[in-house]
This record gives C-alpha cells, sequence and structure tokens, in this order.
C-alpha cells in the first residue's frame, strides 16, 4: 500500500538518525564516540524519581489525567513562569504536552491554515520545518550570518514577510548555535511581530542553561503586547535531565491552548501520568540539581572550547547556552578534499571512528553539529581522532 504524501515528504530526524547509526556500530563492537545526542547525560535528579515511583505506588498515576495536564503542574508551570520570567498567567493558559517538540506540533495543528507561512531562523532545530509542513504550512527559511551570531535580523524579518506571514519561531540559546539574543535584539524582533501581526514561537527549552555570566532573557517578558503576541515553549528535558519523561508545556493565548487541547485530546488523551507527577517534583522541588549540571556544562564548555576551536579549518564563536559547538568547517572540507559536509561526516564515523551530525540538517551544509553533553574524556579523545583524521586526509 501506499503511503501518503504527507509522509512521504517528510525527512526524518538528522540527530535521532546519527545517534542511531552511531548506536548501531557500536553494538557491532566498534569504538565509537558519538557527539550527537541533543540530551543531558546526568541521570534524572533522585528526588523527581522519587516522586514518580512514589505517584506509582500510591495508584495515582494509574489514570488518565485531563488531556492538558494535571492542574497541580498547570499550576506548577504558572509559578515557575512567575519565578523566572516575572509573567502573570492563569492554568488556563497553560497546557502540558508530551515533550516540547509535541508542543510545537499542536501548536502548529492549532494555529496553521494550508499555505500560512511560518519565518524560521537557520540554523534552525530539525524539526521545526517538518511540523509545520506536516501541518501544511510553508517554512520560510532565513540564513542567519554566523557573524551575527547565527541571528536573524528585523531588516531580515521584513524582508521575508508576506501577507501570509503567521508565525516566527526563535529559539534562544539556540540548538544548534549555543547563541543568545540580547535583549536589545528580542525587543526590535518582538515590537516587529507585534507591528506586523506575526505570533512569535519563543522555544525556551534552553532557558536555563547559560555559561559563564550570559543572561537568557524571554520574549515574553519585554511588553505586555509582545507577551500577548508570544507562545513560550518549554519543558522539563533538558534543565533537569528528563529527556526520556517526555513532558514539555506551552503557554500563552488561552484561545490557542484551549485548540491545541482539543487537538491532544484526541491523539495523545493526556501526557504520561507518573511523568507529570515527575515534572511536578522536577519544577517544585529543589532547584540546586539544576545549578549543578549547569556547572558542568560551563566546565566542559570552557575546557573543550579551545580545543575544538584549535582543529584545522574549524570556525567557531563560543558559545553562550545549551550544549552544542556548531563550527563551520568549510576550510576542513577543502583541505580534505571534500565538497560535502555530510560526506565528510560519515567519512568521520568510517575512518575516524567519531559520531558528529551534519550541519546540513540544521540548514547549514558548511557546518557540523557537536554535542558536549558527554564526559570530558570522551570530548577530549573525540577531538584528537578528528584532529588525526584530518592529518590523515591533508597528507594525501
Ligand atoms: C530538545 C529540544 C526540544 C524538545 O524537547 P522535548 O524533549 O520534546 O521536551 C525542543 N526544542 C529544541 C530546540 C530542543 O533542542
Amino acid at each position: 500500500m501506499d503511503i501518503s504524501k504527507r509522509a512521504q515528504k517528510l525527512e526524518p530526524s538528522v540527530t535521532l538518525a546519527a545517534s542511531a547509526k552511531a548506536n548501531a556500530l557500536k553494538a557491532c563492537g566498534k569504538d565509537i564516540l558519538s557527539l550527537t545526542v541533543g540530551e543531558p547525560d546526568f541521570t534524572t535528579p533522585k528526588n523527581i524519581q522519587q516522586a514518580a515511583i512514589q505517584a506509582i505506588e500510591s495508584g495515582k498515576a494509574s489514570y488518565y489525567t485531563p488531556s492538558a495536564g494535571i492542574k497541580e503542574l498547570r499550576e506548577a508551570v504558572v509559578q515557575h513562569v512567575e519565578t523566572y520570567y516575572q509573567l502573570n498567567y492563569q492554568a488556563s493558559n497553560v497546557i502540558i504536552t508530551d515533550g516540547a517538540k509535541f508542543a510545537l506540533y499542536l501548536l502548529f495543528q492549532a494555529v496553521l491554515n494550508p499555505k500560512d507561512e511560518v519565518i524560521i531562523p537557520v540554523p534552525y532545530w530539525v524539526s521545526y520545518g517538518e511540523q509545520v509542513k506536516l501541518a501544511e504550512g510553508v517554512p520560510v527559511f532565513i540564513t542567519c550570518a554566523q557573524e551575527n551570531e547565527f541571528k536573524v535580523t528585523v531588516a531580515q524579518l521584513e524582508a521575508a514577510k508576506t501577507e501570509k506571514t503567521k508565525l516566527l519561531i526563535l529559539n534562544s540559546p539556540s540548538n544548534p548555535t549555543g547563541m543568545i539574543y540580547s535583549e536589545a535584539e528580542l525587543r526590535s524582533i518582538g515590537e516587529w511581530a507585534v507591528a506586523n501581526d506575526v505570533l512569535i514561537v519563543s522555544d525556551d527549552i534552553y532557558g536555563r542553561l547559560v555559561y559563564n555570566g550570559a543572561v537568557f532573557t524571554p520574549m515574553a517578558s519585554l511588553s505586555p503586547s509582545i507577551q500577548k503576541q508570544t507562545i513560550i515553549i518549554n519543558g522539563v528535558s533538558k534543565s533537569y535531565s528528563m529527556t526520556g519523561w517526555r513532558i514539555g508545556y506551552a503557554v500563552g493565548d488561552e484561545t490557542i491552548i484551549s485548540a491545541m487541547n482539543d487537538i491532544a485530546s484526541q491523539s495523545t488523551s493526556n501526557p504520561t501520568a507518573v511523568s507529570q507527577y515527575a515534572a511536578l517534583e522536577a519544577l517544585t522541588g529543589e532547584q540546586d540539581t539544576v545549578e549543578t549540571m549547569r556547572q558542568a556544562f560551563e566546565a566542559r564548555l570552557n575546557e573543550i572550547y579551545p580545543i575544538f576551536a584549535a582543529l584545522p579549518g574549524f570556525k567557531l564563536e563560543k558559545p553562550h547556552g545549551a550544549f552544542y559547538l556548531f563550527p563551520n568547517i568549510k576550510e576542513t572540507l577543502t583541505m580534505c578534499g571534500y565538497s560535502d559536509v555530510t560526506k565528510w561526516v560519515d567519512d568521520l564515523l568510517a575512518e575516524g571512528e567519531v559520531a558528529l551530525v551534519t550541519g546540513a540538517g540544521f540548514g547549514a551544509p558548511e557546518n557540523v553539529r557537536i554535542s558536549y553533553a558527554t564526559d570530558l574524556e570522551t570530548l577530549k579523545e573525540a577531538a584528537k581522532r578528528i584532529r588525526a583524521f584530518i592529518e590523515k586526509k591533508t597528507a594525501k
């Protein structure tokens, strides 16, 4: 039987594919160092694990929950946003979802009509464009210069705007670049969005993972009119090391949240109950572990950044958040005799036994993504292997 055109057009996630490939080689006994994954390498903090166990044993995790999530968790999100954004919302402005990824999916399904345009700055997180297409929207990609820290400018937005422009997706700190928009940059973009009635999707998932004094400014906090124009997307995966639990959330306009909830109620019914109780402890319990993990990422970044930046041909500014390096390796490719980053990444895996993700999947075909959500020893050894691989290729 034929599969749908919709499914045929879909690009599978390059990051998940890259890590699956690395794992398959590892399973065959190869000594692969994988810097592909987009998830913290820490186990979920003990207090959160305990809350989940308790929810199971008490029986409260046995049943369906409201499709927008348990009331306590929605209220905890309201409280969390009040603490970290100094913004007031009601529980009716919040939906709990199966990961932030599904919050985005529901949002696009809830607001996009066929041919509506969604502005996506490049490099982008791999799922944005594909999810927009699944909702019959049209992704409009704007390539952002590495010289401008890969950030989109109002002039670029203005040039990309049409009558069909409905949404703008912003992700700061960014996956894959690790760059952060300043308050002034966000303000000018926010004001542009208000003036043009473009809804801002603010993917804040790395908001608490910022380093060396960098500051995360939430878009929604800039003014009441920008707040109204913004849907916050966030979750517990990255800051609490809870990727496997699959809990995210969206916060914003009640009408939109309610439409998202209707779609969720007819698709997943509700996010897993036990995970919701775990997320409740994450947001309301002690927060020291978040800081401990943040410090570990910061220490790694500071140690490995100079090592990777010094690799032959690697062009790389120091990131300020998230846990990725995103060097431009155009010169390296030329030196090694390659014209295609994906082929270089494939050969590095086969011959150098290091797995990276090609920048092509993020819309940046001269870059590679290196995740430093792994231990220092692995990172240093991987850098050595990459150097040896480049030296071998250039010696020819
Ligand atoms: C990881 C990630 C998400 C999704 O996280 P979930 O695990 O689905 O909560 C969303 N946006 C970006 C940019 C990410 O890196």
